[in-house]
């Protein structure tokens, strides 16, 4: 069981960060071009935003929270004003801009909304996760109903992460043991190993360094076990393997024979600066291609890992 402490944010902007990645591996450079924009207007996004702040995060109880119920679970979506219709207009262009293949369907979309009175109800059907009303809003109209629903889920995701940095300070004292996000309840879309940081003798032990999930929601960094599968929670070491390049040591992608369920890794103890687990997934695209090459699912769905 280990302490929620997040760690230091990234020292780049994102536009930054995604040049020098698109440097590093040119191989990559059609991932980056599509779905850089997208990471950009996420990062633009939260500087939209920044004036918002008609929500209260609610206390933690802690009994229940260290039993797995994530801080927001019983939480009611908070008023985003007009914001989110900014945020989702913004992630639009990006959208478009990337992938030129859905630059018609967003423009269907885009046309179709721009007089409507309450785009929050988009946002309330995504933080319900109620699909439903996203098909009907789609169908009614003609519209692209997963086009409509990435749109939507895009542009909640900003506000999670505001929503995120007000609410760690509620569950820091916590100890939290599962495989999706304490505050948010998603799953990882990445995970890092880190070198060790604490003198808790239960992690010194074994193969020294520590794993942090990134939540792909709210951007959020948890430590958990090492040698657990974070999805199905089985600790059988015969069946939690990795797959990797020759070339990429570094980089690996961890499955698990119990549940088929996969994430992507970095190892960050030798590199000689923290990657931003924003953009960092865009990097490792080639694992997720060669997890669901045998069948593996990803823990968490993203635009870039629908294959
Ligand atoms: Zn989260
Ligand atoms: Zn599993």
């Amino acid at each position: 069981m280990k302490k929620n402490q997040s760690t230091p944010s990234n020292k780049h902007d994102v536009r930054t960060g995604l040049l020098a990645l698109r440097e590093q591996t040119p191989a990559l450079k059609n991932i980056f071009d599509a779905f850089g924009p997208i990471a950009m207007a996420q990062e633009d996004g939260c500087k939209l935003i920044e004036k918002w702040n008609n929500f209260t995060i609610p206390e933690a109880d802690a009994l229940r929270f260290e039993q797995g119920v994530p801080l927001f679970s019983d939480m009611d979506m908070p008023n985003f004003e007009d914001y989110y219709a900014d945020v989702f207009w913004a992630t639009s262009v990006a959208v478009a801009e990337g992938m030129p293949a859905l630059a018609e369907r967003v423009s269907m979309i885009r046309a179709d909304l721009q007089g409507r009175a309450d785009m929050n109800e988009l946002a309330k059907a995504v933080w319900e996760e109620d699909n439903e009303i996203i098909e009907s809003v789609a169908k009614k109209s003609n519209l692209d109903g997963s086009v409509l629903l990435m749109l939507a889920s895009l542009a909640i995701k900003p506000f999670m992460t505001r929503l995120k940095d007000e609410a760690i300070a509620k569950i820091e004292k916590m100890q939290w043991s599962k495989g999706y996000c304490p505050i948010c309840g998603s799953f990882p879309d990445i995970a890092l190993l880190k070198k060790q940081l604490t003198e808790n003798a239960e992690y010194m032990a074994g193969h020294g360094g520590q794993r942090w999930m990134h939540c792909s929601c709210c951007d959020h960094q948890w430590r958990i076990k090492r040698n657990i599968c974070p999805w199905c929670e089985s600790e059988d070491y015969s069946k939690l393997r990795y797959l990797q390049s020759d070339e990429r040591k570094t980089e690996r992608v961890d499955i698990c024979d119990n549940c088929k369920h996969y994430f992507v890794t970095i190892d960050t103890r030798e590199l000689s600066e923290m990657p931003d687990a924003r953009i960092a997934p865009l990097g490792l695209v080639y694992l997720d291609i060669k997890a669901q090459e045998e069948n593996f699912t990803p823990m968490a769905q993203t635009p870039w890992n629908v294959l």
